[in-house]
């Protein structure tokens, strides 16, 4: 009999990454990286020839910022990210890459071969976020059995360490979690029920554009700005001091999380100084982020259809949470005392592991532990024009917060007799203006059957998966023509280019993929 595969799950994140795997007792464990440690910086150092993934490109940011990629999960669904490097333009998704396949080679060495793993995104992320993430493991070399919302496997993870998953450990009354996922980089907020062992979504919001860093940016701006008024010079205007300050004021936010005050070195073109900066300025600064995420909070409980006198329990993840501010102010709202009982860095990655390990015993007709109800995080739509003022409009076909997995039909008429094909865009987004959501792709049917009469129908099928990854499937009523349809993605690498990355970046050659 061969080898039962390791379950493997993996928090891919902004600024820290996480791998862990089910024990012999199937219990989730971190696995540590080649130096030992249990996060990964989520950085990318281009030296030469040679790709360094993790710590020493953090060190590298203070000395040689321009060939450091940072962040590169804040770009994914974009065609490339934000800046060149050495004067190449990477798409994000192969920045990603790197660092997922620093984590499988430093993890085979401990482990041994495997390819199948469970990779999380933010429950926020669009459908085009969610597909470049699968591609950034598989040019990693890994086969992504799945991908899981983050607040959901912080959530599993949860129930796991309550014993909620044993075999009468769940509980028997309903329990109401809202996840609170405040990480590097992104702002992910969810409503969750809880019943026997089964992980309901209810309502989901966040910012993907909203982090740790942003509370880091203001300290770096509270600082250069205070040194400017000592030296009139400003260290933000150099890359390498700007990265050498940003790296200090990151150090600097976790003391404050524990201390009242304290001092920032800033040493720029010969001037160097201390400066003081206390939690009760750093909390000033930074208050209308904080608001930002109280505003989705409480957006997201109303999409929930609930009060806070129905929540049970606030449960913390992401590294940011560990602010003060962040406790006090869901302390505030919710009557609760925060729930810290979960690792904030890890948990993601545990939950992620737990899945892995359901989908390996599923494969082999094993029973379920748990069971995950997901929805959508963004509308689906498909654009149309305005017949009145031509303006490119988005129909609403899935709305948001719907239970997945989920189907819709759409009904289109041809215009014109024997007409052969037909062109849908898809948008994801919550605007009436189709060019303020995310285009998805185009997809053209093609092949209609010859002779159809103008205005016939041709009904084309949106599907979406548990995960939030989306098929289109058409279909003309009453024949049985086979009709192609090409989804075309917009901002994603074509099967060739993710074969050549896979290549370059861990030696392995293309196998079927979809
Ligand atoms: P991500 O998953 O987005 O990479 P994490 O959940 O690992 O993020 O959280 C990383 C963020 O948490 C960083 O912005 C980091 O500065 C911040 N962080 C970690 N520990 C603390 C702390 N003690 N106080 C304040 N912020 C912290
Ligand atoms: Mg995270």
């Amino acid at each position: 009999m061969s080898k039962q595969p390791p379950a493997i799950g993996i928090d891919l994140g902004t600024t820290f990454s996480v791998v862990a795997m089910l024990n012999e007792a199937g219990q989730p464990e971190t696995l540590v990286n080649a130096e030992g440690d249990r996060l990964t910086p989520s950085l990318v150092l281009f030296d030469n020839d040679q790709v360094i993934v993790g710590k020493e490109a953090l060190k590298a940011l203070a000395t040689e910022a321009e060939w450091v990629a940072e962040c590169a999960k804040r770009d994914i669904g974009h065609r490339v990210f934000h800046k060149a490097i050495g004067g190449k333009q990477y798409p994000p998704e192969v920045i990603e890459a790197f660092i997922l396949n620093k984590l499988r080679v430093d993890t085979t060495a401990r482990i041994g071969d495997y390819e199948k793993v469970v990779i999380t995104v933010p429950a926020y992320f669009d459908e085009v976020r969610r597909k470049a993430t699968q591609d950034a493991g598989y040019m990693a070399g890994f086969e992504v059995m799945d991908i899981i919302n983050e607040p959901t496997a912080a959530a599993i993870a949860f129930g796991y360490q309550k014993g909620f998953l044993s075999r009468d450990g769940f509980p028997h009354k309903p329990e109401i979690i809202l996840v609170y996922d405040l990480g590097g980089g992104t702002f992910d907020v969810t409503v969750m029920e809880l019943h026997g062992r089964e992980f309901r979504a209810l309502a989901t919001d966040g910012d993907v554009r909203l982090g740790g860093f942003d509370w880091d940016q203001r300290l770096v701006d509270l600082v250069a700005e205070a040194f400017a008024r000592q030296h009139f010079l400003d260290p933000r205007e150099d890359a390498r001091a700007a990265g050498k300050l940003w790296r200090e004021c990151e150090e600097a936010k976790r003391t404050l999380s524990v201390r009242p005050k304290t001092f920032v070195p800033v040493d720029f073109m010969g001037r160097t100084a201390r400066i003081e900066v206390t939690r009760q300025q750093f909390e000033e600064a930074t208050q209308d982020l904080l608001d930002r995420t109280r505003f989705t909070t409480e957006q997201t409980l109303r999409a929930a259809g609930l009060t806070w006198e129905k929540v049970d329990r606030v449960l913390l993840v992401g590294g940011a949470t560990r602010m003060p501010m962040v406790r006090e102010m869901l302390r505030k709202l919710s009557g609760l005392e925060p729930d810290a009982s979960v690792e904030a860095d890890e948990a993601v990655a545990h939950g992620a592991a737990l899945h892995a390990g359901l989908l390996l015993a599923k494969s082999q007709g094993k029973p379920r532990l748990f069971k995950i109800k997901n929805v959508n995080s963004h509308s689906l739509g498909v654009v149309g024009i305005d017949p009145l003022t031509k303006r490119r409009r988005n129909g609403i076909v899935i709305p948001r917060n719907t239970p997945l997995p989920t189907t819709a039909r759409r009904i289109f008429r041809t215009q014109k007799d024997n007409q052969r094909s037909i062109l849908v865009e898809v948008v994801e987004g919550e605007s009436p203006s189709a060019d303020d959501c995310t285009l998805i792709g185009r997809c053209s049917v093609r092949n209609l059957p010859p002779g159809l009469p103008a205005k016939s129908p041709v009904h084309v099928y949106f599907h979406y998966h548990p995960n939030g990854r989306l098929k289109v499937r058409v279909e003309v009523p009453n024949t049985h023509a086979k009709i192609e349809t090409e989804f075309k993605r917009e901002n994603s690498l074509p099967k060739e280019h993710l074969d050549g990355w896979r290549k370059y970046i861990c030696g392995k050659d293309p196998t079927d993929y979809t």
